[in-house]
């Protein structure tokens, strides 16, 4: 599974960008599996999981370049 740490995060949701290629072949962040919430500065405060299949390549944790997700079992 992944795991985020929002000290880490900057909010950019290049992670749900990467996911939702993964699920629908598109780029749009409303068909993300992981879901990082913002402020209204854009300050990540919240995130969620629900809906992650955990899929073999970790699309996520690939795209974010502040290594703020990482995968463990
Ligand atoms: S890609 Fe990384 S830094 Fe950007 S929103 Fe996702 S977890 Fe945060
Ligand atoms: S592990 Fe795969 S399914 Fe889960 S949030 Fe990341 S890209 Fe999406």
């Amino acid at each position: 599974m992944v795991k985020v740490n929002l000290d880490a995060c900057s909010g950019c949701k290049r992670c749900m960008l990467a996911c939702s290629f993964y699920r629908t072949g598109g780029f749009n962040t409303r068909f993300s599996s992981i879901k990082i919430y913002t402020d209204l500065g854009h300050r990540p405060v919240a995130f969620s999981l629900d809906a992650c299949t955990d899929c073999k390549e970790h699309y996520c944790v690939e795209f974010c370049t502040l290594r703020a997700l990482e995968v463990y079992s």
